[in-house]
């Protein structure tokens, strides 16, 4: 069996991939709108565990498409264990087209271009990125540990590398109250960046997490689906990106707003508009069970 330590998260696009566990946790553990690793103390596994989870997956499977590394900001462990890890389940798995892992800025700011390189060379595709916004008040305040600019240049060295750039947003972040700079802010780091892929999700607050506490007590109010919506309009009408897929692929938003920018910005933009002239039918509460 290959050893699973729950809860174990992924990119909804990775759903159909192997998902071998390199960390444990995220290093960081302190958003406040994030529970998924509040109960998981961040750890390294064992260099020779991990291989013998590949091992073990390469007796399972006769054909693996793509591999994830999880848990949170995997890329934050030792960059040349890592890359000796991907080297190894790049052998193991020749078919493999895409390895894969979360990759926050706090931890990328302080990889030199060179570690990026190494694991690119080693058969790292893609890093998932939470930008999640732009706006530094709201970075501070959910205390992501790293502002806008840090971000922005943390994901240009990905992007250098030859490392694909999937960057998360978390609609809603700002609340009732900074939805237009956090639209604005986070359409502003997204251009400098120019992201392979934009992948937005929606704040859905999680009991337990420090920022849903902030709601009970009245210190953060949660933006409609009417807010979010706009939030969204604004921030693609400002988008100025020359390749970039953006893809509504996560539970927690209201519409699936997919599309290839800019080719695609106005057939988007008028889903959007259709959404918003219609809100009882698109923009209810949202009850989601698990995330
Ligand atoms: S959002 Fe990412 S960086 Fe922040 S605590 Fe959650 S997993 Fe860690």
């Amino acid at each position: 069996m290959i050893s699973y330590e729950q809860p174990l998260y992924r990119p909804p696009c990775e759903a159909g991939s192997l998902i071998i566990q390199v960390t444990l946790g995220c290093p960081h553990n302190r958003c406040t709108f994030c529970g998924m690793y509040k109960m998981k103390k961040y750890q390294v596994r064992d260099a020779e565990e991990v291989k013998a989870d590949l091992r073990k997956a390469r007796i399972i499977y006769s054909y693996v498409e793509s591999i994830f590394l999880a848990d949170g900001n995997t890329i934050a462990m030792n960059s040349e264990k890592l890359a000796e890890i991907i080297a190894y389940a790049r052998e193991l798995f020749p078919e493999t087209k895409r390895v894969s892992s979360y990759g926050g800025g706090r931890f990328l700011k302080g990889k030199s271009p060179e570690a990026l390189k190494r694991l690119a060379e080693a058969g790292l595709d893609t890093i998932y990125f939470g930008l999640e916004t732009g706006d530094d008040y709201i970075l501070n305040k959910v205390n992501k540990g790293v502002t806008s600019s840090e971000m922005v240049k943390a994901a240009l060295k990905v992007k250098e590398a030859g490392i694909v750039l999937s960057v998360y947003i978390l609609l809603g972040l700002g609340g009732e109250r900074f939805w237009r700079q956090h639209a604005e802010n986070t359409a502003i780091a997204l251009n400098q960046m120019q992201p392979n892929y934009i992948r937005p999700r929606t704040l859905y607050l999680l009991p337990g997490t420090p920022l849903h506490e902030e709601k009970q007590r009245g210190e953060f109010e949660e933006a409609s689906g009417e807010t979010i919506m706009r939030e969204l309009r604004l921030m693609l009408e400002m988008l100025e990106v020359e390749e970039s897929y953006f893809l509504s692929d996560h539970v927690s938003n209201y519409i699936p707003v997919y599309g290839l920018l800019p080719r695609d910005k106005g057939k988007m933009l008028e889903m959007i508009d259709q959404a918003l002239s219609e809100p009882d039918r698109y923009l209810a509460p949202r009850i989601l069970t698990h995330l």
